[in-house]
């Protein structure tokens, strides 16, 4: 009989991924013994605490009173030599062991535990073993994420060249598995030479403006004595272009997160430095690489010779901003790589519905602008419908882009907002105006062309 339920219990285990599943699991085993709550304990060796595995390995400090706490930590030195201890709330500790090492503990509310002493004498195996797999797994995961993180910004170094855009991908990839901790990421300043955030919006912490002030062209990582900052220095070519920092009041830094951190800064900064040059560049070319389209600083030229042109012939003139909706679910859903595919593509569609001397231009991100000479509003109304027609029409394949999703086929909607030039605007009013109405085409739902009046 009892050994059909640890046969039972053993399978149920097998089945599951997690430290949430295996404590679900337990539940439902121990409560015929009126058990009121189960936690498992496990002994983190690198900031020598104990973690409540099943809430996403908070350190005990923060989730049990201090005395609590403290008479945690004295009952898990003690389980090396002792089966399992009662204390004197009546709450049971048993031991998780790896070989002949206590790692964790099984923590037990509940009234009487003959039984369950009794089960665990035969299922502390099949316990221990199912979470030093989850353990490993979790490890394993980690290092998946940082494998994939830095496959993505090397991809975004193949495809991207404007730092507003590459700083907060690498900020929120960072972020992503050294979740624990906060990131940052200062920029060296061309004309003052001085650090900058960038990424995100603010920093409170003077400790780190200080720490960052130290930083040359040759320095190597730098670590606060509690290690608890870490600030990662963004170097290129020999050159100091900014830095990554993590910070955190709890978990201080791994071995391997400082080494997964420093092989992603290096990442980061040729990226960063590739973006720079490219930008040089990019003040002298006139096209957007990805699109075709006009790049924003050409864009502007072309606003004022249109502008110029339609003033002096007395010739309308409309201009259109659009942008795409939900883009960035496209890009997390399926990628950059996808979403550098859309926009292409999306680019390609707009061009295709055009005549020949409408201006179109890339304005910003996924936000094209678009000149119509000689048109009155309600003809901008018509070509503004069938650019959004045309683009609700298109469905892409991109399994040749990102052959790890399902989903094959996909597509994108845009919403719109026109504006017809007039006599008494500024040469900024005539795109300002136009995003005024495309702001209020969000707003009301998407996919639709609205007129600012
Ligand atoms: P909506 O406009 O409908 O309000 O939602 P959205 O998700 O499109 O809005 P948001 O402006 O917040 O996001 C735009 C995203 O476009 C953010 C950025 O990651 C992405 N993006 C901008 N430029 C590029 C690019 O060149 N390539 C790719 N792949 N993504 C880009
Ligand atoms: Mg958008
Ligand atoms: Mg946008």
């Amino acid at each position: 009989m009892m050994l059909q339920y640890i046969k039972d219990l053993s399978e149920k285990l097998n089945n599951t991924l997690n430290a949430q599943g295996i404590i679900r699991i337990l539940e439902e085993f121990f409560y015929p013994c009126d058990v009121e709550k189960i936690s498992i304990f496990v002994f983190d060796e690198t900031t020598s605490t104990l973690r409540d595995f099943s809430r996403s390995w908070m350190c005990i400090d923060e989730c049990l009173e201090k005395e609590k706490s403290k008479e945690a930590y004295q009952i898990f030195k003690k389980l090396e030599s002792k089966k399992y201890i009662k204390n004197k709330d009546n709450t049971l500790f048993y031991p998780i062991s790896k070989q002949d090492k206590v790692i964790g503990m099984l923590v037990f509310k509940g009234s009487s535990y003959d039984t369950i002493l009794e089960f665990l004498d035969y299922a502390s195996f099949s316990i221990s073993l199912k979470i030093q797999n989850v353990i490993l797994s979790e490890r394993m995961q980690k290092n998946i994420d940082f494998h994939d993180s830095m496959k993505n910004i090397a991809k975004i170094i193949e495809t991207q060249y404007e730092t507003n855009y590459i700083i907060p991908i690498i900020g929120e990839m960072i972020d992503k598995f050294v979740s624990d901790h906060l990131i940052y990421i200062f920029l060296k300043c061309e004309k003052t030479k001085e650090l900058k955030l960038i990424w995100p919006s603010a920093c409170k912490d003077s400790k780190i403006f200080e720490l960052i002030k130290c930083l040359t062209d040759n320095s190597d990582y730098i670590l606060t004595p509690d290690k608890k900052i870490g600030i990662f220095p963004l170097v290129s070519e020999n050159v100091l272009l900014g830095c990554i920092v993590t910070k955190s009041t709890e978990n201080i830094l791994s071995e391997k997160e400082i080494e997964y951190l420093e092989q992603l800064t290096t990442q980061a900064a040729t990226t960063i430095n590739r973006a720079n040059v490219y930008a040089e560049i990019l003040q002298h070319a006139t096209l957007d690489a990805l699109t075709g389209f006009y790049n924003r600083h050409q864009l502007e030229e072309r606003i004022k010779q249109e502008i110029a042109t339609s003033k002096r012939q007395s010739r309308p003139l409309c201009a259109i901003m659009t942008d795409i909706d939900y883009f960035k679910s496209v890009n997390d859903t399926y990628g950059h790589a996808v979403g550098d595919f859309v926009l292409k593509n999306v680019a390609q569609v707009i061009r295709s519905q055009l005549r020949e001397y409408d201006i179109a231009g890339r304005y910003g991100g996924e936000e094209f602008a678009i000149l119509l000479p000689y048109t009155e509003i309600k003809d901008a109304q018509i070509v503004a419908e069938r650019l959004r027609k045309a683009v609700e029409k298109k469905k892409l394949d991109i399994s040749k882009i990102n052959s790890e999703v399902a989903q094959k086929i996909i597509g994108v909607t845009i919403s719109l907002g026109i504006y017809q030039y007039k006599a008494e605007d500024s040469e900024e009013d005539l795109f300002k105006k136009a995003d005024k109405a495309l702001y209020n085409a969000k707003q009301s739902g998407r996919n639709k062309v609205l007129i600012q009046e």
